[in-house]
């Protein structure tokens, strides 16, 4: 195959930068190839140039149905002429919450929002609220969204703000802890009884996916227990998407409270946050949670829909055999090229990088890849039409299928061939 042109993309591109900064509207945008899409269908996009890619970047992850779900975009678009913001009540709002519910069964309640980076900070404050506590817990190489108090980095074991204009001090409502070692988790908690909540992707998907140990979830459950503490899964990436009641369900471990986004709304903005009855009402009770666009109509469309697709034809099954299938075809054909290319996770949402092979248990063991040479390469992979992710991560959709595992590999083979070159 030969590599994809992209005139159309490179002048976009140079518009683009002299309208809005780096020519994108989100900051990770700028590690990737610069490519102005058309549209999407299923598991391809297409660009301005005309080329089309196999996408496995699923708009960092929300495209779980595919592109542009049919049943979806039929709804929000038939609702959407209703009206869409009311500034008070309407029934669609009932019905997605009642999906979401029975979907996410161990919660009592839900709350609707936009991001996943604002409802992780309502979680946080109606930890701290629930508890009189101040400070929270959370593991190096999460990803929970680009605010002051979240947004770090990790050198050599101690956390950094991420961003010049960060204040440092918003740290310290954070202890940074490495993922995977509970006995870090256990000494701190017996040392410090001002922390209020545990924050933890239940899969490291935001740093090479790393799968928790056998029985870690298990122990950061007892051990909030037994200090009082509140556990927040940040389901953002793995809910909706590892199986209908997400981690949780997949790992049948039940924290405090979780948030979500991405998957559950078929590429619309929405995010949840769910939990108990009577942490829940905390939020009708003294703690302040807003937002203009909470469920609107759209929103709301679009998670029942989503959802009901969801319920009615479950594709966790079909997603687990295509990723595993494509998981173990990238290895083989890295062992043909003679490449130390590494492929671990799950299937649905797995981490591709080069370096020797072995596990990894925590962020710091992303030091033994190469991730920029992958970064680079990822590059590489646009340039033959598959669409990842430069830091690693690949998503599997409901919507590929056999066409697409052929033609990835087809194309995943001649971009080997460059690298190897
Ligand atoms: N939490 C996790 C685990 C995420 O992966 C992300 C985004 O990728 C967020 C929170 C922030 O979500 P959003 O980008 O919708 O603000």
């Amino acid at each position: 195959m030969s590599l994809l042109t992209r005139t159309r993309s490179a002048e976009l591109a140079e518009r683009a930068r002299e309208i809005t900064p780096g020519g994108v509207h989100s900051n990770v945008r700028l590690a990737g190839p610069s490519v102005f899409f058309e549209r999407g269908e299923g598991a391809w996009l297409y660009d301005e140039d005309g080329n089309d890619y196999i996408d496995y970047l699923l708009g960092q992850g929300p495209i779980f149905l595919g592109h542009a779900p049919r049943q979806v975009t039929d709804a929000v678009a038939r609702e959407m002429r209703r009206g869409s913001v009311f500034a008070g009540q309407h029934t669609l709002e009932n019905r997605a919450g009642e999906l979401f519910l029975e979907s996410v069964d161990w919660a009592e309640k839900v709350r609707f929002g936009v991001t996943g980076t604002e409802t992780d900070q309502a979680a946080l404050r109606l930890a701290r609220a629930a508890t009189g506590r101040t400070r929270f817990v959370r593991f190096a190489g999460t990803y929970h969204g680009w605010l002051d108090n979240v947004l770090i980095t990790t050198v050599d074991g101690v956390p950094r703000p991420a961003s010049a204009g960060q204040l440092s001090r918003h740290l310290d409502d954070s202890y940074v802890l490495p993922y995977n070692d509970t006995a870090a988790l256990e000494t701190l908690l017996d040392q410090d009884d001002d922390i209020a909540a545990v924050i933890v992707e239940p899969v490291l998907c935001n740093s090479g996916a790393i799968l928790p140990v056998e029985g870690y979830l298990h122990r950061l459950r007892e051990l909030c227990d037994q200090h009082g503490v509140v556990l927040i899964f940040d389901e953002v990436i793995t809910g909706f998407r590892l199986a209908l009641g997400g981690a949780a369900e997949y790992f049948g471990v039940t924290p405090d409270l979780a948030v979500y986004g991405k998957a559950m709304a078929g590429g619309w903005p929405v995010s949840a946050l769910a939990g108990s009855a009577t942490l829940m009402d905390l939020f009708a009770d003294g703690v302040t949670h807003a937002g203009t666009f909470n469920s609107s109509v759209p929103a709301c469309a679009a998670v029942v829909s989503t959802l009901t697709l969801l319920r009615e034809d479950p594709p966790y099954g079909r997603v687990h055999a295509h990723g595993t299938k494509l998981m173990d075809s990238i290895r083989e054909l890295a062992v043909q090229h003679d490449l130390p290319l590494r492929v671990q996770g799950l299937p649905v949402a797995f981490h591709v990088s080069f370096g020797s092979p072995g596990s990894i248990l925590d962020h710091a063991g992303l030091a033994s890849f190469d991730l920029d040479r992958y970064a680079a390469f990822s590059h590489t992979l646009a340039d033959h039409g598959i669409w990842v992710a430069p830091r690693g991560i690949w998503y599997v959709s409901a919507a590929h299928g056999d066409v697409e595992l052929s033609a990835t590999l087809e194309r995943l083979d001649a971009a080997l061939s460059v690298e190897a070159a």
